[in-house]
């Protein structure tokens, strides 16, 4: 006989999401969270996909602590001094499940939290999980200060997934397939957020940047208007950081002080600073996904997907905390939690979701972006130097269109641009 049914390790949006689902379903359910409360220790650029929350929770978009709905996008490529910006508004497509919102994750996790809480689940905080049970080769529950055993026990402890590393799940990551990120929540009336991102009372902006702020390593800049305030980031992989000459920290200062970005900034209050590694190896470094009676979910199971134009792991997450937690219900009506049992409907469960075939989808993209730079830095000046050609008049007797094109392509050559969007195209 166990203490719990189900021991769930990391209150993150991954367990969160199991612990619900497993606790309406009448599953005696333990979540154990290092943090003072859930959401205490956990970072997001801060722009939610709905779609799989949508499922779990209908209509969670009514009540949850959501920011704004984003309307806009913006994608831009920064050399030191100027922005080649690409901007795209649509208030739709706004149908629930097709939206994204921007989101504080102090406030919406302690929101799931209750959700849980509501639904019977046991949340307890402030407690790290030290090591794992084992008997038979199986897991058998945790080790937090006291032994408390479970049929099974969810690894959602994010991205480190030091214990899918003690039970030899996972491998050790290279420094390609992991980034860092540092954050900033910067204070601003609403009223001065929607007049200089033109959005109106409910709606937001999600802005991606590459080049400068990464100092043309792999990585990139975002920023998500909230209701009263900015979330700001830079993100590097620890591949770049190794081999560049400027800090993290000064990364983000420097992305802060860039002149398109510093103007929106401006009169802000910072009001909360975080770092947090972001899984980014795509499906490679996806690691064994469970073993007897356990399960790996969310940024521990490697679950992100980083495109530079959309940035998804909160939804993968949520997507397979309800994976997990159907596998547990499945391998409860089973009597069964071994690997054939509870492993098999967990992977089947993954295999059929958006996660496995997104993640598979876009195999070769970290690959691309490892292997092409000038993505990074070249591509950036080309725009810029473009840009410049087109809208600069001087004076000076002007030059057909298509040799200005082809002066700006001079520095990366016309045949990598063409083999680099090829390669580009086909990893997407
Ligand atoms: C800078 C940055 C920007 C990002 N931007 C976005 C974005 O805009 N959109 C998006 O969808 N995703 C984004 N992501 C990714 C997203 O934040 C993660 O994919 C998501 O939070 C993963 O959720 P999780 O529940 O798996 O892990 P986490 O949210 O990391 O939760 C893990 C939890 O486990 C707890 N824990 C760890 N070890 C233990 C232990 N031993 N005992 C008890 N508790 C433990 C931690 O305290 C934590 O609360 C971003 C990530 C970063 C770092």
């Amino acid at each position: 006989m166990s203490d719990f049914e189900t021991i769930i390790v990391g209150g993150g949006l991954a367990g969160l999401t199991t612990a619900y689902i497993l606790a309406k379903e009448g599953v005696e359910t333990l979540l154990i969270e290092r943090g003072n409360f859930a959401g205490a220790k956990n970072v997001s650029g801060g722009r939610i996909y709905s779609h799989s929350l949508e499922k779990v929770i209908p209509g969670f978009a009514g009540e949850a602590p959501l920011e704004r709905r984003i309307t806009r996008e913006k994608i831009s490529l920064l050399t030191a001094d100027s922005a080649v910006t690409a901007d795209y508004f649509s208030p739709g497509p706004g149908a629930p499940g097709r939206d994204s919102y921007s989101v504080l994750r102090v406030g919406f996790d302690q929101w799931l939290a209750g959700k849980a809480e509501e639904a019977g689940a046991q949340i307890v905080t402030g407690i790290k999980v030290d090591d794992l049970l084992l008997r038979d080769g199986n897991v058998r529950g945790v080790a937090a200060g006291d032994e408390m055993t479970a049929d099974v026990t969810v690894l959602a402890d994010g991205v480190n997934a030091l214990l899918a590393k003690k039970l030899g799940l996972r491998a050790k990551l290279s420094p390609a397939q992991v980034a860092v990120g540092v954050k900033e929540v910067i204070e601003l009336p609403a009223a001065v957020i929607e007049d200089r991102f033109q959005c109106g009372g409910e709606e937001g902006t999600a802005w991606l940047f590459a080049g400068q702020p990464s100092g043309g390593k792999v990585g990139g800049a975002f920023l998500y208007t909230n209701k009263e305030s900015l979330s700001l980031g830079v993100v590097c992989t620890l591949e770049g950081l190794a081999a560049g000459v400027t800090t993290l920290p000064q990364m983000l200062e420097d992305f802060k002080g860039h002149p398109a970005v510093a103007p929106l900034l401006a009169g802000g209050k910072t009001v909360e600073y975080s770092a947090h590694l972001v899984p980014e190896g795509g499906v490679d470094m996806v690691p064994r996904l469970f073993t007897g009676g356990a399960l790996v979910v969310g940024d521990a199971a490697g679950f992100c997907l980083n495109l530079g134009y959309t940035v998804r792991g909160m939804d993968l997450a949520v997507g397979s905390g309800d994976c997990a937690a159907r596998a547990i219900l499945q391998a409860r009506r089973a009597g069964d939690y071994g690997a054939g049992t509870l492993g098999a409907s967990y992977q089947n469960a993954l295999n059929d979701s958006f996660i496995m075939k997104d993640m598979k989808l876009y195999r070769k993209f970290p690959h691309f972006m490892e292997k092409t730079p000038r993505i990074f830095s070249g591509y950036p000046e080309m725009a810029s130097d473009l840009m410049a050609r087109l809208f600069v008049v001087d004076g000076e007797p002007s030059r057909p269109l298509y040799k200005k094109v082809a002066s700006s392509l001079k520095g990366v050559g016309a045949l990598n641009l063409m083999l680099d969007g090829m390669k580009g195209v086909r990893s997407l």
